[in-house]
């Protein structure tokens, strides 16, 4: 028996459609002025360096509390991408990671993700010079990871853009390394200074051969280009094992760390790293 595809099916797909599009409009609107509102918070992943046996560094990874409730950027930087929001939210997370990193006794470094329209914009390295001076953050402490889609847009302007904020003093990450439609050709366009292989690869360690090749693959070409490589998304002993095996520098992952408010990590950047912002203010004549 057929389903009546008549007046109410179609009533109820439009209502379906509807709603998504509603939810997305509301989310679009609530990313507006979120920063400013402090629903935004910066939250750090280490990036653990085997020769050294120590983490050498924290990715700032943005979290948005809608409610009480994170939303992972997963959901919500492609709707800011859409509605332009991520600039400011940008802003905000090179300016709170830079900040926050400034004030760390152990001079650890500090890689922020970077958005397409961020780079289409214009104003970016600008921007970036602007905030070392403001927060005295060190050029040669600050990484920018960018995705190889973002160059592809108008790699011309886009490698411009990059190649002046690297004039800086500032490093250039090469994220998602192998997930993109041409990533070694995207290694041509600019002078990485790291190359992150995407988690898909790592995940797939010890459990399918194909995997194993491409990691070494990847490993080599970072030997060849003198480019160092960070594997992303190391949640199992095995697989660190492997890596560290296969000559690979740096480690990224939940068997290292979870993303976590700055202040779970003060043995690693020292003791005092509660943030300026949150932390009590003491009465210059308090007894
Ligand atoms: P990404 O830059 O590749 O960051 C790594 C993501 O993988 C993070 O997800 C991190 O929490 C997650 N991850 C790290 N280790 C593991 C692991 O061992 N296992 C698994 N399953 N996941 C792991 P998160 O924080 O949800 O961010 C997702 C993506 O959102 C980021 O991918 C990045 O592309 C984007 N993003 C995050 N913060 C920002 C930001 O401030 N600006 C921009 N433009 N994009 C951001
Ligand atoms: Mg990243
Ligand atoms: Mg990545
Ligand atoms: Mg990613």
């Amino acid at each position: 028996q057929v389903k009546s595809t008549g007046r109410n099916g179609f009533a109820f797909f439009n209502t379906e459609i509807n709603e998504a599009q509603l939810a997305r409009r509301r989310m679009e609107a609530e990313l507006r002025g979120a920063c400013e509102r402090g629903e935004m918070a910066v939250h750090y992943q280490p990036l653990f360096e085997i020769a050294s046996d120590r983490v050498v560094g924290f990715e700032a990874l943005v979290r948005w509390r809608r409610d009480g409730e994170d939303v992972s950027p997963a959901v919500f930087i492609p709707i800011a991408e859409e509605s332009g929001s991520i600039i400011e939210i940008g802003r905000f997370v090179l300016r709170e990671a830079c900040r926050e990193a400034a004030g760390w006794p152990v001079k650890l470094r500090v890689a922020v993700n970077i958005s397409a329209l961020q780079i289409q914009d214009g104003g970016l390295p600008d921007l970036v010079a602007t905030v070392l001076e403001e927060t005295g953050l060190e050029a040669g402490r600050l990484e920018l990871e960018v995705t190889e889609s973002l160059l592809l847009a108008n790699a011309e302007a886009a490698t411009e853009v990059l190649a002046r904020i690297r004039a800086l003093g500032v490093t250039i990450s090469l994220d998602d390394f192998g997930t993109g439609y041409s990533s070694l050709a995207t290694l041509r366009m600019f002078p990485f200074d790291k190359i992150k292989l995407d988690r898909s690869f790592v995940n797939d360690l010890g459990r399918l051969g194909e995997a194993e090749a491409i990691v070494m693959a990847v490993l080599g070409l970072g030997r060849a280009l003198d480019v160092s490589v960070v594997a992303e998304g190391v949640e199992t002993e095995e697989q660190a094992a492997m890596l560290r095996a296969a000559g690979c520098s740096l480690l990224q992952g939940y068997l290292i760390g979870r993303p976590a408010p700055i202040a779970r990590f003060s043995a690693e950047v020292g003791r005092d790293v509660t943030s300026r912002m949150t932390k009590t203010p003491i009465p210059a004549d308090s007894p």
